[in-house]
């Protein structure tokens, strides 16, 4: 608990010194210019979008660590993922395919399943060239239903594997300052998937791109094919 409140601190410690420079020099008048006001103003907004995405994040581990208000359901996979895979495509601009085979159903919570999937996707979306596709594949063995994201992008080495599911943890911090993440969201999605009774994992080479493997238990009849 120390040591999240720690991190948290630091996390808002750094866009908060940030506003308070840009808003400083607004209050010195230092921007006569209006395209270094204008450049100021969005990088201030840009700076609490952040901060708000954060503090939320913050909020949603806390309360998954105190237990969960998830309803579980017996869910379609295949609707569900046509869904996320639509709105992927409309945020990302992006060629998501979907396969499901024979007619999946899971014991989950749709808004839980709809928020691992989609940011599953953005990460996929935003560590792999615009040009490649994202897959998402569903396959059982009848006891439990496996849905793939797989992208083709940057991803990640072996000994770091296991570090991403850490809060906080982010392979481009150094690299990408910028960068809007701030390492929460595949602890959420791993609070959130074993609140589900099911698992992550990932699967990668660095540089021949990642398969995020979500398991998740099969609802009755789970692997009989429509028909
Ligand atoms: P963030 O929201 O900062 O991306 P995450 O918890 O979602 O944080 O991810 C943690 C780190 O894992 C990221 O900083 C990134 O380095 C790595 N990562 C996650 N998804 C992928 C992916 N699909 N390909 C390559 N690296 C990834």
């Amino acid at each position: 608990m120390r040591r999240f409140l720690a991190d948290a601190s630091h996390e808002l410690r750094t866009p908060l010194t940030a506003l308070r420079g840009n808003l400083d020099l607004l209050r010195r008048g230092a921007f006569t210019d209006t395209g270094d006001l204008a450049t100021a103003l969005s990088d201030m907004h840009q700076t609490v979008v952040r901060m708000s995405r954060l503090v939320q994040d913050l909020l949603t581990l806390t309360r998954l660590e105190h237990g969960s208000d998830l309803v579980l359901t017996p869910i379609e996979v295949e609707p569900v993922l046509h869904e996320v895979a639509r709105a992927g495509q409309l945020a990302h601009d992006r060629t998501i395919t979907v396969e499901v085979s024979g007619k999946l159903r899971v014991v989950s919570d749709s808004d839980a399943l709809h928020r691992v999937f989609l940011n599953l996707i953005d990460n996929a979306a935003k560590y792999s060239p615009d040009d490649t596709p994202i897959q998402l594949r569903a396959h059982t063995d009848g006891q439990r239903v496996a849905i793939d994201v797989v992208d083709q992008g940057v991803g990640i080495p072996t000994e770091e594997q296991a570090l991403i599911f850490q809060r906080f943890y982010r392979r481009d911090k150094m690299r990408s300052p910028r960068s809007t993440g701030v390492g929460l969201g595949l602890s959420i999605c791993q609070a959130l998937v074993g609140h589900l009774g099911g698992s992550i994992a990932v699967r990668s080479e660095s540089g021949n791109g990642c398969t995020f493997i979500i398991s998740l238990p099969a609802a009755h009849h789970a692997n009989q094919v429509a028909g």
